[in-house]
């Protein structure tokens, strides 16, 4: 099979699942369907499964409108009604896709929600948006609070605060609202099919230890995280997935092939790089050239652990369901304190054996941005990598200053090549 036959073969599958599962939504009410919003981090995803409900994440879909162009007008019918410039722009672009019809990014209406299902991990903006989308459809709202991680570890107090709040709270909520009874045998089984998958995704992150990577960590790790991310972790759809990547990747790794990109693969890795903070959503191809015309490659990064941190070892453990699901939202990346956010990057720095550290921070992410500068810092005394560090935005397009972004990209990369060469 040619190279670019095997890569096509995990893409094509996950637009299918991507717009089977659209088609689903777009059928709930007339197929009786329940259907749940709710965010990415700290997703229960196995458990919406297991009452047969529908997942729809408000977030995936803002990213998507960035990707498409679209968000700039959804941003403004948001102004438009009162929101204000300063207002996480997820939150503006969703309100205002809202408004004007609810159409998702595969162009089919989205249903309303039967239930706001509200994982509170680190971001008070998750409090206020769910507020909105209450006054918006009128539909109950269900909270689970999962404590902030300071110390770097889930204290058994933690777990148990949080699986007492799943019994009493939000089990409870789903049967009311699905009509069907919890069913644990249910859960378990999506859980061992999500462990599967987690597997096969933390063996794809650690090809890029290879010289070339395979992959690249960020700009194409959002795409390898989408499933597992979004609403199919626990599903046989995932299973298959993450397996065909998984082999795709070890055929690259074979070859000594570096990763693909939407302008032909990075032929030759100058920089390999590890990153911190979300990318830029609505010049997204853009932005990716900057670096991987280059030779720069992204071979570790922290936005792709944000709905799940598998390399440290957590799966979803189908023998102790309840408990599992409260590890998963309490290790999501945004729920650890600074000191643990930086003891993970320098652990990707030196595992991946990287060249520089470099940080986009956005405008509109708190849960991000807040000490990336002091964790640059500590990063730079602690490895000698030097970091670099530019600003954007997720889907305003109007904080993605091009030429302002590749100069600053471009005077990092030469940095990095001095100190190659002074080395050499
Ligand atoms: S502030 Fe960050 S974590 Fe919170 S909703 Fe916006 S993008 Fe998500």
């Amino acid at each position: 099979m040619s190279e670019q036959e095997s890569k096509d073969r995990s893409q094509v599958r996950q637009k299918r699942m991507i717009a089977d599962h659209f088609e689903k939504l777009a059928r709930a009410k007339e197929d009786g369907k329940k259907v749940v919003y709710t965010f990415v981090p700290g997703n229960l995803t196995e458990l919406i499964g297991a009452f047969d409900m529908l997942p729809v994440l408000p977030e995936i879909n803002a990213l998507q409108s960035g990707m498409r162009k679209k968000s700039a007008g959804y941003i403004a019918e948001a102004e438009k009604s009162g929101h204000s410039e300063d207002v996480c722009t997820y939150v503006k672009c969703d309100i205002g896709m809202t408004k004007s019809g609810n159409i998702g990014p595969t162009g089919t209406k989205l249903p309303a929600p039967d239930l706001l299902l509200l994982s509170y991990t680190g971001c008070f903006t998750f409090m206020k948006w769910f507020e909105l989308l209450k006054q918006e459809y009128g539909c109950p709202v269900v909270m689970l609070h999962v404590p902030y991680q300071p110390d770097g570890e889930i204290t058994d107090q933690m777990r148990n605060y949080v699986v007492e709040q799943l019994r009493k709270e939000v089990i409870p909520a789903l049967e009311r609202v699905s009509g069907k009874a919890f069913d644990i045998d249910e859960l378990a089984r999506r859980l061992a099919l999500s462990a599967r998958a987690e597997d096969d995704l933390v063996a794809v992150w650690e090809s890029a230890r290879k010289r070339p990577s395979p992959i690249d960590a960020y700009f194409g790790g959002v795409y390898y995280v989408g499933p597992i991310f979004s609403s199919f972790r626990g599903t046989e759809d995932a299973v298959l997935y993450y397996k065909e990547l998984r082999a795709e990747v070890d055929a690259r790794v074979r070859a000594k092939l570096g990763p693909m990109t939407p302008t032909g693969p990075v032929t030759r890795e100058r920089f390999r790089l590890v990153v911190e903070g979300p990318p830029n959503w609505t010049s997204f191809n853009d932005f990716w050239e900057m670096f991987s015309r280059e030779g720069a490659v992204f071979v570790a990064s922290t936005y792709t652990r944000v709905g799940g941190l598998y390399d440290g070892g957590f799966r979803h453990d189908p023998s102790r369901p309840l408990e599992s699901l409260a590890d998963y939202c309490l290790g999501c990346y945004t729920n650890l304190g600074l000191p643990t956010r930086v003891n993970l990057l320098e652990r990707y720095v030196r595992e991946y054996e990287a060249d520089g550290l470099l940080v986009n921070s956005v405008k509109s992410c708190n849960s991000f941005s807040v000490g990336q500068l002091l964790m640059l810092r500590q990063l730079e005394e602690r490895t000698g990598v030097p970091g670099g560090f530019i600003e954007s935005d997720l889907v305003d397009p109007r904080y993605f200053g091009k030429a302002n972004i590749e100069n600053r990209v471009q005077s990092y990369l030469q940095m990095l090549e001095a100190r190659k060469a002074g080395r050499s």
